[in-house]
């Protein structure tokens, strides 16, 4: 028998789950809270579960979607680096980030990705499949039940396109919303699309709080085209419509993220016309140097990222640098490439 798998589940699902199996609603509610305010994985020790729904819990379903494979800290940052194995053999990785007071978890949200950035790690994988909302969220339950402490910033920047598996991604980012289960605030949420227009106008018809990001990359169609083919389907004019259709409506700042290529996307030319594009919509700038990991594709020199943020100003718009943390163990952005394909090795699978 297929064990169901209690993570992903919401508070409605919950309940519904528990009245089917002979229970009164308010047990889903004491499941929501294990599963995700108390972080508890084993049936046994849910105190406040009667004996018999708790043994009969055991034979029809589990709690936890992911099995950790490996786990590699940076000694640079303290970042750390999870691989994890999913019940079909498919791994996906996700970044943990700490940073002063700041506890940060970049996430996956499908096994691979089909958008192809011709600079990312992950495209050269390909597509495989979306993630599901509790695939997505047990990242977060892993890794706070890891390190012991709450996290306090998610970023939807792992592995995948999450507006390519929107229904999935919203129900997680509820989840990991939700104040009476993991609690990290909306405004802390940020989802990061590299374009996908049509979902950034129904993100923005739907009245979530959660933070919008935009990979930009270059402010030339031609060149964004290449290093971003997703340019063909919505091209630099259509998506900037829909980036300032999104700012009027949720009247917040989207972040626009621009990843600086040595040569390739650094130049005056590339600056100004930046300048001229972004002088047209509310947003913030995060300028982030890339890490070097594949090849035609340099970081360039902090003179040159220096230089490039002056021939930006003087912009109407709050300009920052990333420099990303985690490149010395390959957990920086662009860099999550599932290195497991490389070790040819079989994984246990899960029950669902
Ligand atoms: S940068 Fe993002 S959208 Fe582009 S291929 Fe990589 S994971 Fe996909």
């Amino acid at each position: 028998m297929l064990l169901k798998n209690l993570t992903g589940l919401t508070l409605e699902e919950l309940e519904a789950f528990a009245v089917e199996h002979g229970e009164k609603e308010f047990r889903g509610r004491q499941l929501f809270s294990w599963i995700y305010e108390k972080n508890m994985r084993s049936f046994e020790k849910m105190t406040n579960i009667s004996k018999s729904f708790s043994q009969k819990l055991r034979h029809i379903a589990r709690v936890g979607q992911l099995d950790l494979y490996t786990k590699n800290i940076s000694p640079a940052s303290g970042a750390v680096k999870y691989l994890f194995s999913l019940y079909d053999n498919n791994f996906i990785e996700s970044v943990y980030i700490p940073e002063d007071k700041r506890r940060t978890l970049c996430i996956s949200s499908q096994v691979g990705c089909a958008l192809n950035c011709s600079f990312c790690a992950t495209a050269k994988i390909g597509f495989k499949r979306n993630l599901s909302a509790g695939e997505i969220v047990d990242q977060v339950l892993f890794v706070e039940s890891d390190i012991g402490e709450e996290l306090t910033n998610i970023v939807f920047m792992g592995m995948g396109e999450p507006f390519k598996n929107y229904d999935q991604v919203i129900k997680a980012a509820q989840l990991i919303n939700h104040p009476d289960g993991i609690a990290v605030g909306a405004r802390r949420i940020v989802i990061s699309t590299a374009g996908v227009a049509d979902k950034i106008y129904r993100f923005s018809d739907e009245g979530h709080k959660f933070r919008l990001a935009v990979s930009l990359n270059s402010p030339f169609n031609i060149k964004r085209e290449k290093l971003m083919p997703v340019t063909k389907k919505w091209d630099l004019e259509s998506l900037m419509t829909a980036i300032k259709y999104y700012a009027n409506k949720s009247k917040q700042l989207p972040t626009i993220e621009y990843v600086l290529f040595d040569g390739i996307n650094d130049n005056h030319k590339d600056a100004l016309e930046l300048k001229r594009l972004l002088s047209k919509i509310p947003a913030k700038i995060n300028i982030i140097p890339y890490n070097t990991s594949i090849p035609g594709f340099k970081r360039p020199e902090p003179e040159k990222v220096d230089q490039f943020i002056q021939w930006l100003l003087p912009l109407n718009a709050p300009v920052s640098v990333r420099w990303s943390k985690g490149d010395d163990i390959d957990a920086a952005c662009g860099q999550l490439a599932g290195k497991y394909e490389k070790k040819g090795m079989s994984i246990k699978t899960g029950d669902e």
